[in-house]
């Protein structure tokens, strides 16, 4: 085989490999990871973003909860919440209540929105034994106050993993740690700048699968996956730019949407060059310090270089400016609201961004979606046309 033909397989059974751990369940990678050597624990985080690096310091596996997309059927999960909310709350008891995560050793639920909060509770009380712990994300960004009070929290949950561990958890293992994240955050930088640069090479259905395997597996294996898969699919030479729109995704930083939606929109003639998906595994914008206090270095790049996103305090009252900034700087011919059902971060955001969107005269269209969705034939025709009508636009 030439080394054409070996780039072309070894991206298939890269995809093949990321496609088996997304549809993986019963968290089987977690599982075998445990069972490599006595005493491992892991514990499980709901999105968007809970400090890794403390879980991973501690000699433990962080995982993402992400729900149970379209391949869970929901028995009990229904009858813990109202029907109008979003979907990823009621699969991810259903997750729980069919043992499918009886992996994790504790459960971390991250302050994004009031499901999130009410499942934290719900949570406690249906399993009273497992440790279980909701991270109040500080909403306010001056070192005296909201700096303060994360430090705290922090330093909280070192003690709590200390216990759960047995680990020293010292700082020479949390510098290790942040060292360990900043180099997979460098990885997942370079693959989506790679992709806003050349989307052809790097199509999203796949980003977004590749990314998805950091949910379960160690970061540094997940590191060099991710630059396995950036170096493959950027030698492909199969892989030629096509006449397409060039689009941002913003809404889908917490409940997943299908890989249906994806591959539908990408079918309907979109490039998409930036998102919001799995934005835990990029909370943190750029290099963390390595020298110094390592707890203090992660509490200044959290208030100063988080992601910005619906559940997060914005001074402007949204980030507006911010989205169109990122129009701006990846070439975007346009963006589309893609949003779980019901989700109030993403939707009570949506005005003001729209706004913003007209006000400087950029293309948008907005759907929304549940994990779960089957049926793609309106988002194709609908992405389609948008995608269609920004081509004829930009060349009018
Ligand atoms: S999808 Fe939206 S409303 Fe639902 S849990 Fe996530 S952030 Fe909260």
């Amino acid at each position: 085989m030439g080394r054409e033909g070996e780039l072309v397989t070894q991206v298939a059974a890269i995809v093949q490999r990321v496609e088996a751990l997304a549809q993986d369940l019963d968290l089987s990678a977690v599982r075998d990871w445990k069972a490599a050597a006595p005493g491992r624990r892991a514990v499980g985080f709901m999105p968007i973003a809970v400090p890794r690096e403390l879980i991973h310091a501690a000699g433990m596996l962080p995982v993402g909860i992400l729900g149970g997309g379209d391949r869970l059927e929901i028995i009990r999960g229904d009858a813990y919440f109202q029907s109008y909310i979003c979907h990823i709350p009621r699969s991810t008891i259903e997750l729980a209540l069919s043992g499918r995560l009886d992996a994790l050793d504790g459960m971390l639920f991250p302050s994004i929105c009031d499901v999130i909060r009410n499942l934290s509770g719900m949570w406690e009380m249906l399993f009273p034994g497992r440790y279980v712990h909701y991270v109040d994300l500080p909403q306010n960004f001056d070192p005296a106050t909201g700096g303060r009070f994360w430090r705290h929290e922090l330093e909280i949950l070192c003690d709590d993993f200390r216990a759960l561990s047995g680990a020293l958890l010292d700082e020479a293992a949390l510098r290790a740690s942040i060292a360990v994240y900043n180099d997979n955050r460098a990885a997942i930088r370079d693959l989506y700048a790679r992709r806003s640069r050349e989307p052809w090479r790097y199509p999203t259905s796949e980003v977004y699968q590749v990314l998805r395997a950091g949910m379960v597996l160690p970061p540094e294996e997940h590191t060099a996956l991710v630059r396995d898969y950036t170096r493959a699919a950027g030698d492909d030479p199969d892989r030629r730019d096509q006449d397409r729109s060039r689009v941002i995704l913003v809404g889908m930083f917490c409940e997943q949407p299908p890989l249906g939606l994806l591959l539908t929109l990408e079918r309907a003639g979109c490039w998409i060059v930036d998102d919001d998906l799995l934005l835990g595994l990029r909370w943190l914008i750029d290099d963390v310090p390595v020298e110094g206090d390592p707890l203090e270095n992660l509490t200044r790049a959290f208030l100063d270089r988080h992601a910005r996103t619906a559940s997060m305090y914005e001074p402007e009252g949204h980030r507006g400016s911010a989205l169109v900034a990122a129009v701006r700087d990846h070439r975007a011919d346009g963006v589309i609201f893609c949003a779980p059902s019901f989700c109030d971060p993403a939707l009570l955001d949506q005005p003001m961004l729209v706004a913003a969107l007209d006000a400087a005269g950029i293309p948008h269209t907005q759907f929304k979606y549940s994990e779960d969705t089957g049926q793609f034939a309106v988002i194709r025709e609908q992405a389609g046309t948008f995608s269609d009508s920004i081509r004829l636009w930009s060349e009018a």
